[in-house]
């Protein structure tokens, strides 16, 4: 219900315009805005031209006879056109806001700093099997990498906590830090944002022999198994795409093709059943997790343009 809200949290800046409140949030919507997780913002100084689409320049004029204050596109292609002041109204995530609701969901304690102006927050600790000190990240450009590597290196155990899956794959590599996304681990529960905690400790506690540099062989079976079900996605997900323009082709409408359950994946990949759960909590198995998040969302199979990493790493 909340995924749109953490792909906004990691674009700068965090805005929805008022249209787009609806689609992206549906019934979490009035949730969202009880628990203040959204302000208004600046009026839009931009919009799209309702004839041709071109992104322009929004124009304020105060009406001669009545006072009021009238917007204006002025459209290089079309001229000027008026525009409906709600059209450009928009609503900014309140970081400070969310990050507070999502310490509490987390039980992370002590107070939040904020380490890189707009990207990199220290949020405190928390108990997930062990101590550990948590901060969130969001926004990681190539500019940001270096303060935030810097800022963390002193705690290489930290976990990280990005907006969502895309976020924390972009991160990759870049640190040994084990990393989550909050899409992943936070939902929206009656009472307010609910902090998968148990999960999270899982995921840490499997991590743990990675930590040590001696290879074992269960765990490099389960790179192969890991490689295994990634490519199986992948071939999916390319033959999803095309079934998708193909019908859009045909019947004007883009059509999503199932996404293989995890018993399907297991028998396509000769990857025993047991494993292939295994596999999908993996640290290391994020772009097998991206992947099937992505199969059951139609515009972002349809710009499916194939792995994102260039091989193993
Ligand atoms: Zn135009």
């Amino acid at each position: 219900m909340l995924t749109a809200l953490w792909q906004r949290l990691d674009r700068n800046p965090p805005l929805f315009f008022d249209d787009q409140l609806e689609p992206a949030l549906a019934g979490a919507r009035d949730q969202v805005f009880g628990m203040g997780l959204l302000r208004q913002g600046q009026p839009s100084r931009n919009a799209a031209c309702p004839d041709c689409g071109y992104g322009c320049r929004v124009v304020w004029e105060s009406n001669e006879r009545t006072g009021a204050r009238v917007a204006f596109l002025s459209c290089r292609t079309c001229g000027p056109i008026e525009v409906e002041p709600d059209r450009l109204r928009q609503w900014a995530i309140d970081v400070p806001q969310l990050l507070a609701a999502v310490k509490a969901a987390g039980r992370i304690s002590g107070s939040v700093s904020e380490v890189v102006e707009g990207h990199l927050w220290h949020l405190g600790t928390a108990v997930w099997g062990r101590r550990r000190e948590v901060y969130f990240l969001r926004c990681a450009h190539e500019r940001v990498r270096a303060p935030v590597t810097s800022a963390i290196k002193t705690h290489p155990k930290a976990v990280l906590l990005f907006p969502d899956e895309a976020a924390a794959h972009r991160w990759g590599s870049a640190t040994d830090n084990p990393v989550f996304a909050l899409d992943s681990v936070v939902t929206l529960a009656a009472e307010g944002l609910a902090f998968d905690a148990a999960a999270v400790t899982d995921l840490l506690a499997d991590a743990q022999p990675s930590d040590s540099a001696k290879p074992c062989p269960r765990r490099s079976g389960r790179v192969a198994d890991i490689a295994k079900l990634t490519e199986a996605m992948v071939a999916f997900l390319r033959g999803a795409r095309d079934h998708a323009f193909a019908t859009e082709g045909l019947a004007g409408t883009p059509e999503l093709l199932p996404r293989p359950t995890k018993t399907q994946l297991a028998k396509e990949t000769n990857v025993p059943k047991s494993r292939v759960t295994r596999c999908f909590k993996d640290k290391s198995a994020r772009e097998l997790r991206l992947y099937w998040k992505t199969a059951v969302d139609l515009p972002t199979v349809m710009n499916f343009k194939g792995p994102t990493s260039t091989g193993p790493e």
